[in-house]
């Protein structure tokens, strides 16, 4: 199995690097936003519960995001492997993924980190609001989301930095070349 983690803020380009990389490397993508999303869109128990935290850009509590993850991992036995996308965004998250894996005979194979400017990242997300009508990508909202991905998320690199498993890349620039430096990357550790 190849399970990968695809970090970098919002607006880095996690999920549009995620779609072409399923593709080549015939992986299950779980992108724990769209998931909250699909919840809030249907109107389920969890996405009455989360709609207001997602509305506030403000991470949604743990337990109720691994439990939902381990149940998106587990719909999908014959899987080749996973690209994990917003996930693990506390060092909770990912201690908890890192024993859910191994329970599993799995582990984490490598982490891709999306190395994206501030200044990059509002640009874009102004430009993906016209398009996506997301409510938190309105201008406070996205502060918030970059805030909490300073003070939380970022502290998940050196928990992966430790286990020797991060490999930066720009994420700045063409897509096709940006894909290009995430494919080497996964290269190195397939
Ligand atoms: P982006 O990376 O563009 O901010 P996402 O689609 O990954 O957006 O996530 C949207 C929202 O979903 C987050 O702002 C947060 O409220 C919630 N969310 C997604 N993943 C997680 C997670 N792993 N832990 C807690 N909350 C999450």
């Amino acid at each position: 199995m190849l399970n990968l983690v695809l970090f970098g803020p919002p607006g880095a380009g996690k999920g549009t690097q995620s779609a072409k990389l399923i593709e080549k490397y015939n992986l299950v993508h779980i992108s724990t936003g769209d998931l909250f999303r699909m919840h809030i869109k249907e109107d389920t128990e969890l996405g009455k519960r989360v709609k207001q935290i997602l509305a506030d850009g403000l991470l949604v509590p743990d337990s109720v995001t691994i439990d939902m993850l381990e149940e998106e991992v587990k719909k999908n036995p014959q899987a080749n492997g996973f690209i994990f996308d917003g996930f693990p965004r506390t060092v909770a998250q990912a201690e908890a993924l890192d024993v859910f894996l191994t329970k599993n005979g799995e582990k984490i194979n490598g982490v891709v980190q999306l190395d994206v400017t501030e200044e990059e990242i509002k640009n874009r997300i102004a430009e993906r609001k016209k398009i996506s009508g997301r409510a938190d990508d309105d201008e406070d909202k996205l502060l918030k989301r970059i805030d909490e991905y300073f003070s939380k998320t970022i502290h998940v690199l050196p928990y992966y930095e430790k286990q020797g498993k991060v490999a930066s890349v720009n994420g700045i620039g063409e897509i096709d070349n940006i894909f290009n430096g995430i494919c080497a990357a996964i290269d190195a550790v397939k």
